[in-house]
C-alpha cells in the first residue's frame, strides 16, 4: 500500500504557527509508529497571492484533487483587505471547496474532561460528549433560486430566498452521515422541519430511503430541527451523528460548538464524493480563522489544527487507533493543566506558547 498523501496549506496569520505543531505530530508518527505520510506543502490565501498574484495556484488546485486529504490552516488578514474581490485570500478557500465539490461539512462537538467546567453548560451534561454534526454545504436556502429583493407592487419591497433540495443532493449527504456513523457509534439522527416545509418532507423520505436501501444496519431517527436544537442543549449525549441541511446545520453546529468551549479547540472537515479508492475527497481545517490580533506572537492554540489532523486520520486514512492516540494526548495535556491563553479565562495562571503546547502534546504521545 502506498503511503497516505496529504497536502498541507498553512495559509496566513496563525495558520503557519499552528501547522508547525501538526508537523511535529506527523514526524512523531514517522519516528515512533512507522507511519509515514507523503506530505506536500504549498501556499493558499494571502501567502499565495504574495507569491503568484492569485489566492490559489492552478498547480495547488490540481494537487488538492489528487491527494487523500488536504489540511488547511487559515486564510486572510488585514494586509489583504483592500484587494479586489476576485483575488481575496478567502477566494482560495472557496475555490478548493467548490472544485472539490465538498458538500458535507463535519463539525464535531467533543468535550475534553479537563475543560468541562469551561463549557456554558453544566459539567454532567457535557462531560464525555462526543457528537458529530454533518451539515449540507452546497445547496438549500443559501443558494436556491429565485432569490433577491424586489418591489412587491404595493409600494414596498419583498426579500426572497428559496429552500430547494433535490433527491441526489439529499442522498449524497445522507450517505456521508451513514458512512461516518459506521466509523463511530452507528447512530444517525436526521433533522428537518417536515411538519411545515416541502423540502423537509423530501429530506426525511430520502434519508429514510438511503437508510433502508444502503445502511439498514445503522440506527436512524428523525427529529424536527427546533426540537433537535432543544435536545442538543438539554441532553446532547443522546446523539452520535446528526445530519441536517445547510441552514439548520449552520445554527446547530454553532450552538454545538459552544457546548465545548474555545474556538482554539474546534476542528472541522468538509467531505465530497468518494474517490476511486472509496474514500471521500476531504479537506480538514480548524474552525477558527487567521486571528490577525495574535498572529506572530506565539499565543495561538494549536489544538484545533492538531484535532483536524486527527479527524483526517480517522475519516480519510482509516487509522482510528492513531486518531485515538492523538486525541488522548490532547486530553492528557489538558488534564495536566497546560493551557494556552485562550483556555485560561480569568485565572491567574500563566499560559504556554503555541510551540510549548505542541511539545507537551508530543511528550504526551
Ligand atoms: P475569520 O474572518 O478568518 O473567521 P475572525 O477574526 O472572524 O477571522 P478568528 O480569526 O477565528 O476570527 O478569531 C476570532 C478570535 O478568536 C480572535 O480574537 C482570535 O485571536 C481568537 N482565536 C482564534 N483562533 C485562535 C486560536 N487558535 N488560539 C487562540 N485564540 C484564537
Ligand atoms: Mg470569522
Amino acid at each position: 500500500m502506498p503511503n497516505p498523501s496529504l497536502l498541507i496549506l498553512p495559509g496566513d496569520g496563525i495558520g503557519p504557527e499552528v501547522m508547525a505543531e501538526v508537523r511535529k505530530v506527523i514526524d512523531w508518527f514517522g519516528t515512533h509508529k512507522d507511519v509515514s505520510f507523503d506530505v506536500t506543502e504549498d501556499l493558499v490565501g494571502g501567502a499565495a497571492y504574495d507569491a503568484h498574484g492569485v489566492p490559489l495556484h492552478d498547480d495547488t488546485m490540481a494537487m488538492a484533487q489528487k491527494v487523500d486529504a488536504v489540511l488547511l490552516g487559515a486564510v486572510g488578514g488585514p494586509k489583504y483587505d483592500e484587494l479586489d474581490f476576485s483575488v481575496k485570500p478567502e477566494r482560495g478557500l472557496l475555490r478548493l471547496r467548490k472544485e472539490m465539490d465538498l458538500f458535507a461539512n463535519l463539525r464535531p462537538a467533543q468535550c475534553f474532561d479537563a475543560l468541562a467546567d469551561f463549557s456554558s453548560l453544566k459539567t454532567e451534561i457535557v462531560s464525555g460528549l462526543d457528537i458529530m454534526i454533518v451539515r449540507e454545504l452546497t445547496s438549500g436556502i443559501y443558494f436556491g433560486e429565485p432569490r433577491g429583493i424586489m418591489d412587491d407592487n404595493e409600494g414596498g419591497r419583498v426579500g426572497i430566498n428559496t429552500q430547494r433540495y433535490t433527491t441526489s443532493e439529499i442522498r449524497r449527504v445522507a450517505r456521508s452521515a451513514f458512512e461516518l456513523a459506521k466509523k463511530r457509534n452507528n447512530r444517525v439522527c436526521s433533522m428537518e422541519k417536515a411538519n411545515v416545509m416541502e423540502s423537509g418532507i423530501l429530506w426525511r423520505e430520502e434519508v429514510q430511503w438511503v437508510h433502508d436501501n444502503e445502511y439498514p444496519e445503522v440506527e436512524l431517527s428523525h427529529m424536527y430541527a427546533d426540537a433537535g436544537a432543544m435536545q442538543l442543549v438539554r441532553k446532547p449525549k443522546q446523539f452520535d451523528v446528526i445530519v441536517t441541511d445547510n441552514l439548520f446545520g449552520d445554527l446547530l453546529s454553532d450552538a454545538a460548538a459552544m457546548l465545548t468551549g474555545s474556538l482554539g479547540m474546534l476542528p472541522s472537515a468538509s467531505l465530497g464524493a468518494p474517490m476511486a479508492n472509496g474514500r471521500p475527497k476531504a479537506m480538514y481545517e480548524p474552525v477558527h480563522g487567521s486571528a490577525p490580533d495574535i498572529a506572530g506572537e506565539g499565543k495561538a492554540n494549536p489544538i484545533a489544527c492538531i484535532l483536524s489532523f486527527a479527524m483526517a486520520l480517522r475519516y480519510s486514512f482509516d487509522m482510528p487507533q492513531h486518531a485515538d492516540i492523538v486525541e488522548g494526548a490532547v486530553e492528557a495535556v489538558l488534564a495536566q493543566g497546560i493551557r494556552t491563553a485562550d483556555l485560561l479565562g480569568e485565572e491567574g495562571k500563566s499560559p504556554v506558547t503555541t510551540s510549548e503546547m505542541g511539545d507537551a502534546i508530543i511528550a504526551a504521545l
